[in-house]
């Protein structure tokens, strides 16, 4: 199950937020700010929240190919077990197989707590990888194939479908019953040359989880190993209504090691840049590493994030679930798509998923 280190729920400290504390020695340190108190700090009910902009739906898929391989950031090195992944490539494009009609469930519905819901967790993309850096990155090529099967085998929802479902309490929102969401971590340049164009064409929704820092930076600037999209960028995917951009902290740090005035700043700094640059409102939050704490937990929900992917940033066994409504939205889990995946079918990666997803 998911990750539970939690630190210990009965420290839990309310503590009155009042200026955030210097960072520690190993996370950058935070930009100085204006007189006053930062906006960030704002309570998250008092935070001005503009209407975000909801993806459209997607219609259902034409049939096409499934493909295989690859994904995500250079900052996570532990090597995955591929042990027990399936590696059969087709050799040839699979045919194409439409499915068929898979039918909606309705929220409250007894049906619709055990709808299994994949997401995917891709990174970078590019043709520039090797086997000590393919844990972040998989190849243009690869990644459309990736969204060609989906799209073909399953129904793509945005995140925030999911999660308006999930805390529906009057039946208003259904469901598909072979739904899958496609997300993106960090704010690489690549999401919004490579990915979006192939979102956009098969209308693909996705959710991209940034780094507030490090909007815009470029690749041999000495911040970043590989450049970022710019906020000009985000803004114009955010306003396609296909892509939602929320947020993966301000410096990408460990909020599970973190003193708690430094998670608060990292959480609050990241929203307030966010709903600054975009005017949506940002409350989703992908944890970095997926490290998290008990407190950490508590401080995101005091600052206005509604739903959370606790683990998904890495590319271990627990990276390999799906989730289900009942479960809830605040310890979504996610599969971590990885450029050493080369040759692997995403369907297959899918289906093991959600074969191992046990209900009680
Ligand atoms: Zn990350």
């Amino acid at each position: 199950m998911k990750k539970l280190a939690l630190i210990t729920a009965s420290v839990l400290i309310i503590t009155v937020f009042a200026g955030f504390a210097p960072k520690n020695s190993s996370t950058p340190t935070p930009k100085p700010v204006d007189q006053g108190p930062p906006a960030w700090l704002i309570e998250a009910d008092a935070t001005p929240t503009p209407t975000p902009i909801r993806p459209t739906p997607t219609p259902r898929p034409t049939a096409r190919p499934a493909g295989a391989a690859a994904e995500p950031t250079a900052d996570e090195s532990a090597a995955p077990d591929f042990e027990n992944m399936p590696s059969e490539q087709p050799s040839s494009a699979p045919e194409a197989t439409p499915t068929a009609d898979p039918g909606f469930v309705k929220a409250g519905t007894p049906e619709a707590e055990t709808v299994k819901v994949p997401i995917l967790l891709y990174h970078h993309i590019s043709d520039d990888f090797n086997l000590t850096n393919a844990i972040s990155i998989i190849s243009p090529r690869d990644f459309n194939l990736h969204m060609t099967a989906i799209k073909t085998q399953y129904t793509p929802i945005s995140l925030r479908e999911y999660v308006e479902f999930v805390n529906c309490t009057d039946g208003s929102k259904t469901l598909p019953t072979d739904p899958i969401i496609v997300t993106f971590d960090d704010g690489y340049l690549s999401n919004y040359e490579v990915a979006y164009p192939i979102l956009k064409k098969l209308e693909i929704p996705a959710t991209i989880f940034i780094v507030t820092d490090t909007v815009g930076e470029k690749s041999g600037d000495g911040k970043v190993n590989y450049s970022h999209f710019t906020w000009e960028q985000a803004k114009e995917m955010q306003d396609s209504g296909l892509i939602d951009i929320e947020s993966h902290t301000n410096d990408h740090v460990k909020l599970g090691q973190l003193d708690i005035d430094t998670v608060n700043y990292e959480l609050r700094k990241s929203k307030y840049q966010i709903e600054k640059h975009l005017g949506k409102t940002c409350d989703m939050i992908a944890y970095p590493y997926g490290s998290y704490s008990e407190a950490a937990i508590q401080a995101s929900k005091k600052a206005g994030f509604i739903a959370q992917c606790l683990v998904g940033d890495d590319a271990t066994d627990i990276d390999y679930e799906v989730n289900i409504p009942r479960d809830g939205v605040m310890n979504m889990t996610r599969i971590t798509v990885s450029g050493t995946m080369g040759n692997v079918n995403i369907i297959e990666i899918v289906r093991k998923s959600i074969a191992n997803k046990k209900i009680d």
